[in-house]
């Protein structure tokens, strides 16, 4: 039996339904805590965002990721 959870991408707001799996693997989970150096000692920042939004926000960035293909699809 899979788990359907249902997420809010956090920069457009639409709600996906989908099992745990797919989430973890079509989604950027991000869970970033802030160390002792940076202006938000010790806060925590939690957000998804879906596959559409990430595009949109990697079009913003001066240099794009790296990328690669996985070798072997699970
Ligand atoms: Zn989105």
């Amino acid at each position: 039996m899979e788990e359907k959870k249902s997420i809010v991408c956090n920069c457009c707001g639409k709600r996906f339904s989908a099992s745990t799996n797919v989430i973890e693997k079509d989604f950027l989970c991000v869970k970033k805590q802030w160390g002792y150096f940076s202006k938000k000692d010790g806060v925590i920042d939690e957000f998804f965002v879906c596959e559409s939004c990430y595009d949109k926000w990697l079009e913003n960035f001066v240099i794009p990721p790296n990328k690669k293909m996985a070798t072997e699809l699970l």
